[in-house]
């Protein structure tokens, strides 16, 4: 399968002011030095606490925030360095389904009309042309026709997360970006929108980038896994290699916090709290960016930054106690 999506060295940083109003100017690198890859009809779910980057990267993707260094490829087309109407078009084959149905569907638009918007503003189909189309994403998504007059207010949680992934759809995109798309949702209605988004995916030969705080979430969800800390990528793995074996010993520490369905495996797993708080973003450590919370950190991981090496078929972490054994430190 080959990739449709592929990231380089993407950097995203932003200008903060320090100290008060006189305070020094200083950037604060949101997305470090982070590659990756997703291949069509494929799902890659990047994982991690706020402020690690993971939505900034996604936006990056999207240039709805400027990277200032890297290259994103979207399905032959140079995304970072396109402008005007080449933009307008690659901007067609990306779309958002976001964290919080309640605030990201206009409350004063109806249905129908949420879900025609995109194709009204970036295609050139008439307006019986987007009305067809409405009518096929209200079925595919599971609304009812006689829904479509209706405004967002008189749907619950998750019908309004369905109209969002139908207006996500209307273009055709190559890739959508699911943003936290269930984190505001009940449980029981969490599982019917991950189950839609992975009927879609089928039917449709959809292609994910899914941002989650949650590994739990991403566990039924994903191909493969990036999961960030602090602005950079600490492991990448196909979704087994990196539930079977987490490397790194932030994963290791998210994946302890899964409650696992199997009962032996819940009874033997035990959870790995990690201590303390991450590093100041804007005045970050010189070695590994987790050693002040590494329960195995040693001398080496305070004086050099470790680099994501493949330590074989692809499962890629950034440790420097981790080789080629592929044996967990925790
Ligand atoms: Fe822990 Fe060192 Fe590995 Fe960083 S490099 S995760 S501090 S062992």
């Amino acid at each position: 399968n080959a990739p449709i999506l592929t990231v380089e060295n993407l950097g995203v940083r932003f200008s903060v002011k320090r100290g008060g109003t006189f305070g020094k100017r200083a950037f604060l690198y949101a997305v470090d030095d982070v590659s990756f890859s997703v291949n069509k009809g494929e799902t890659l779910a990047i994982v991690g606490e706020s402020g690690s980057g993971k939505t900034t990267a996604a936006l990056a993707v999207a240039r709805l925030v400027e990277a200032y260094t890297g290259h994103v490829n979207l399905d032959g087309h140079d995304i970072l360095n396109m402008d005007g109407e080449d933009l307008r078009q690659a901007r067609t084959k990306v779309q958002f389904i976001f964290q919080d149905p309640y605030s990201s569907l206009n409350p004063r638009q109806r249905a129908e009309d949420i879900v025609r918007e995109p194709l009204d503003s970036l295609t050139d189909t008439t307006l019986s042309e987007q009305r067809e189309i409405v009518d096929k994403l209200f079925s595919a998504v599971g609304l009812r026709p006689e829904q479509r007059r209706l405004f967002p207010h008189q749907f619950s949680g998750g019908q309004r997360q369905r109209i969002g992934i139908a207006r996500a759809l209307a273009t055709q995109p190559e890739l959508i970006i699911c943003d936290e798309p269930v984190s505001a949702l009940d449980v029981a209605v969490q599982a019917q929108i991950l189950n839609l988004l992975r009927d879609l995916q089928t039917e449709f030969g959809l292609t994910y980038l899914f941002i989650s705080h949650d590994l739990g979430v991403v566990q039924h969800m994903s191909d493969a896994i990036a999961v960030m800390y602090m602005g950079k990528i600490v492991e990448h793995a196909d979704r087994l290699s990196l539930f079977n074996n987490p490397l790194h010993p932030y994963t290791a520490a998210l994946l302890s916090a899964v409650p696992s369905v199997d009962s032996k495996r819940r009874a033997e797993t035990k959870r790995i709290l990690i201590p303390g708080d991450p590093p100041d973003p804007v005045n970050l450590p010189k070695g590994c960016r987790f050693a002040n919370r590494c329960p195995v950190a040693q001398d080496i991981c305070r004086q050099s930054e470790p680099e994501l090496i493949d330590r074989g078929e692809g499962h890629r972490v950034a440790c420097h106690l981790i080789d080629n054994t592929k044996t967990p430190l925790l």
